[in-house]
């Protein structure tokens, strides 16, 4: 029995002129992926696209489950082929629904015809499929209003579609739709949410890490590329920068003002953020703040740490509670590895009473006692850049 993989359209349904391009955008995702699952016929038609396997070597359960994972579809299905007669229909309902309804307590059966030349309406189809279902799976029942698996056949152009539920997809925008933006990613578990928010947004998304080697450590370090690599379960791949800011926190300790530390050092991380947007071609910066936090996310403090930036700051966390960001740090799988309890640079020489309500022209007094340009070009000089992939080689 022939079976595929149908990914339904998100919001690019309501694209007009533009949505080609955003189809094209999904489809290549896709391909990347699927070329991690065997060899695949991808295509799109009617708002859906088909994933066929060309071969039996095809691993069909991996590709579902990555395709849940592909941002700009909603939802997920599998189905078998076959012709389009209503005898050939029921054997693979027969066949195809009992093992995959294993364990499934109510159902709904939905047809659907684009091929109006089929002798029977929609109505008659489920009515018939629904039947069969009956007969062939103990213990089911029909539940109209909330089954817990709606079984759907489709009589398209191509073929008959008999399938065995939906699941749902990870929504948003396709990924690289909407330009490239840098990610501030600290071992926090707000960033890589924030990170995961504007990528389902269709942002592609870079990483930038500030590091206060030897004062974090080695495990630090690596527990922030972990949590790159969570981010490309949705991603595929992602680059993730690193800049030293050692020197430059120690300079701010023996010169500045304690209470201003943070915020001096936020001010350090946004300009080197630009600066390495910029670089990379990065039009936008994206950060893990959520307005009163802690004391750098005060409506002054964020003032202050915008007012060096030439570039949109985007801030998805801003208006939320830490229990929704933990709720999608879990969905994502990022939060057993940010509570890993080890040290950011942020927590290395923190002020005992940090400025809460600073004024711009103290802040800048107290910046003016470092020499900034010169700790911003030592700093950018000492970056480095690692890669995290889920494709094994090259792909593009
Ligand atoms: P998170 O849980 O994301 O670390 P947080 O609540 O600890 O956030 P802060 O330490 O004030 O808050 O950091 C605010 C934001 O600044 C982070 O969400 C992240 O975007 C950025 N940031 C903080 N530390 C670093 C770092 N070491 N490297 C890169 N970005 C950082
Ligand atoms: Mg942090």
């Amino acid at each position: 029995m022939k079976e595929i993989i149908l990914c339904k359209y998100g919001e690019i349904v309501l694209k007009g002129a533009n949505r080609s391009s955003f189809e094209a955008t999904l489809t290549r995702e896709l391909k990347a992926r699927a070329a991690l699952y065997g060899d695949f016929r991808i295509y799109s038609s009617q708002s859906t696209v088909y994933i066929e396997p060309k071969s039996d070597a095809c691993d069909l359960d991996g590709m579902e489950e990555a395709a849940c994972r592909v941002f700009g579809i909603v939802g997920v299905s599998r189905a078998a082929v076959c012709d389009k007669t209503m005898e050939a229909i029921l054997a693979t309902a027969k066949a195809y629904l009992p093992d995959r309804l294993y364990g499934v307590r109510t159902f709904k059966a939905e047809a659907k015809r684009s091929d109006k030349t089929f002798p029977l309406s929609s109505p008659q189809i489920a009515a018939e499929v629904g039947g069969a279902v009956l007969s062939t799976v103990a213990g089911i029942r029909v539940d109209i209003h909330n089954p817990d698996v709606t079984v759907r056949v489709e009589i398209r152009e191509g073929g008959a579609y008999v399938h065995a539920g939906q699941k749902r997809g990870a929504g948003g925008m396709p990924y690289k739709s909407a330009g490239r933006g840098l990610l501030l990613l600290s071992g926090g578990i707000d960033s890589p949410v924030a990170g995961h928010m504007m990528a389902k947004r269709g942002l592609q998304i870079e990483a930038l890490h500030f590091e206060s080697f030897p004062y974090t450590s080695e495990q630090a370090r690596e527990k922030v590329f972990s949590l790159a690599e969570k981010l490309c379960a949705y991603t595929g791949q992602m680059y993730i920068h690193v800049i030293p800011l050692t020197h430059i926190q120690e300079e701010l300790r023996d010169h500045c003002e304690e209470d201003y530390f943070t915020l001096l050092l936020r001010i350090f991380m946004m300009t080197l953020a630009e600066r390495c947007a910029r670089g990379y071609h990065c039009g936008a910066l994206v950060t893990g703040e959520s307005l009163g936090q802690v004391a750098s996310q005060t409506l002054e403090a964020i003032g202050v740490t915008d007012s060096v930036v030439n570039m949109p700051v985007f801030r998805p966390l801003i208006g939320m509670d830490k229990e929704e960001i933990v709720r999608i740090a879990r969905a994502i799988d990022t939060f057993e590895t940010s509570i890993l309890p080890y040290e950011d640079c942020c927590t290395v020489f923190t002020p005992r009473h940090p400025r809460t309500r600073p004024e711009r022209e103290k802040v800048m007094a107290q910046l003016a006692k470092v020499d900034f340009e010169g700790l911003c070009n030592e700093a950018f000089a000492g970056m480095y850049t690692v890669k995290r992939s889920i494709y094994p080689t090259e792909q593009k």
